[in-house]
């Protein structure tokens, strides 16, 4: 067995994603006297909700990152392992993954979603997602090349199709990336590059009637009006149906030249081999009991993104893919393991909405907490103090906090560089 961990005489919980819920349930489990064997494809731990800034030059990669290693350093009998999980073997009790197979008591999965391109290969192969850090970096890439381009380019069309950044998708994301790219053509296109200023167009596209449907409609309504201010144009009831890396086509005929799509329109879950298909439900989440144990299996729990949680009156269609979801079920999971093993029963799995948000650039945002929905600077404030207090590390929290303030006062930030390997080019 190359993934090489001593068996011993513990319990052992192997957790499967080291995102934010199996990040939560690995340290959740820190005085249960249980061997956790953490794996993930990456050695980082990202927090997704400030990709964005990532992919608008606001912020470093590892601002938002985190090694997985250093996570666990004091923990005893703790493994981490960085390998891809392929697929399970129930009757063997083990995962096998790209270092080998690893056998568990209990299995946690928090593998998370993935972009969903709904099966459209070319819109797959030519729009850039950002789910990840490295998305991110894409993108940033990406758009900053365009822009390299857009300057030489003599011809009007060509040069247009470079400035145009086409935004699929009006959810949390989407409207995100669309205010920050707002700021960029703003404050930082006319400084860098003064021949191509007001000559980009950002379009967030979305197929429904309103932006962040999740949201009461007054949030909807609060985040395009904002959008429109900062001058972006917000197309509504537009389905995207293809996309060459040419033309974005829509299926009302519609048509926007541009060499710039990000695809944040839907998600799937993640998945490995060998999980019976009566747990496989909508978009790929796996069907789970109110204790996250995954539908026909033993000792096999799904949390976060990757579960779908049957049998909660309050959230009939599933709890939403979202960061507080996924904590909550990782520290219940952890909780019911621990009760499982001294012989007690395990407790449900009950949701505690803490609210939602998003922004809109800068000194804009929604929010809804409880009864509560108001926008504007009081929601951006409160933004900047959740997100900050949930990025991981001291160090990460002083840099970012420093590029915020620094961004505030004057958004000459120097993030607008293009790295790429040898190879990516
Ligand atoms: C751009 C973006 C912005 C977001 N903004 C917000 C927000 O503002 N507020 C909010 O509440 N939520 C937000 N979310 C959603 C939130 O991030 C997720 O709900 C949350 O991360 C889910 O946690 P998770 O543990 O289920 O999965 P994740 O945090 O996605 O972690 C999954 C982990 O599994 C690993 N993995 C996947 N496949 C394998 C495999 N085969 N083998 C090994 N490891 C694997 C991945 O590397 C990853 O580390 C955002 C998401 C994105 C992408």
């Amino acid at each position: 067995m190359r993934a090489n961990i001593r068996r011993g005489e513990r319990t052992r919980v192997v957790i499967v994603g080291c995102g934010l819920g199996g990040l939560k349930l690995a340290v959740s489990l820190r005085h249960s006297g249980f061997q956790v064997v953490v794996v993930d494809k990456n050695n980082y731990n990202q927090f997704p909700p400030l990709i964005y800034q990532v992919a608008s030059a606001g912020l470093e990669p590892s601002n938002i990152a985190f090694p997985i290693r250093r996570l666990f350093q004091g923990y005893p009998h703790y493994y981490f392992r960085m390998a891809e999980v392929k697929s399970i073997d129930e009757n063997e009790k083990a995962i096998q993954t790209s270092v080998g197979t690893i056998h568990y008591d209990y299995l946690v999965l928090g593998m998370g979603a993935t972009t969903n391109f709904f099966g459209n290969e070319q819109i797959a192969h030519n729009a850039i997602p950002m789910k990840t850090v490295s998305d991110a970096m894409a993108l940033r890439n990406h758009i900053l090349h365009n822009l390299e381009l857009a300057e030489t380019e003599t011809d009007a069309d060509k040069r247009q199709k470079f400035m145009n950044v086409v935004i699929v998708g009006g959810g949390p994301s989407g409207v995100e990336i669309a205010g920050a790219l707002a700021e960029m053509k703003k404050y930082v296109v006319p400084r860098d590059y003064p021949d191509l200023a007001d000559r980009m167009h950002i379009y967030l596209v979305n197929s429904g009637d309103r932006l962040l449907k999740a949201m009461d409609k007054k949030s909807s309504a609060t985040a395009e009006k904002e959008l429109v201010r900062k001058g972006v144009h917000v197309r509504k009831g537009w389905r995207v149906t293809d996309y060459d890396g040419r033309v974005v086509r829509m299926k009302n005929g519609e048509t926007i030249e541009s060499a710039n799509v990000i695809w944040v329109s839907g998600v799937k879950a993640n998945t490995i081999a060998g999980l019976p298909d009566e747990a496989v439900g909508h978009a790929g989440r796996l069907l789970c009991d109110r204790m996250n144990r995954v539908k026909g299996m033993t000792d096999v729990f799904a949390i976060g993104d990757q579960s779908l949680i049957e049998g909660d009156a309050a959230w009939p269609q599933g709890h939403p893919q979202l960061a507080q979801v996924a904590l909550q079920q990782a520290e219940n999971v952890a909780r019911n393991i621990v009760r499982k093993e001294h012989g007690q029963d395990m407790r449900p799995f009950v949701y505690k909405n803490l609210g939602t948000m998003a922004t809109i650039g800068r000194k804009a945002a929604v929010a809804e907490i409880g009864r509560w929905k108001f926008g504007g600077l009081t929601a951006w404030l409160l933004w900047l103090v959740v997100h900050l207090r949930s990025i991981l590390g001291v160090k990460n929290k002083f840099f970012v906090l420093l590029n915020w303030l620094w961004n505030y006062v004057n958004y000459k930030q120097s993030l607008r560089l293009i790295l790429r390997s040898n190879r990516e080019k």
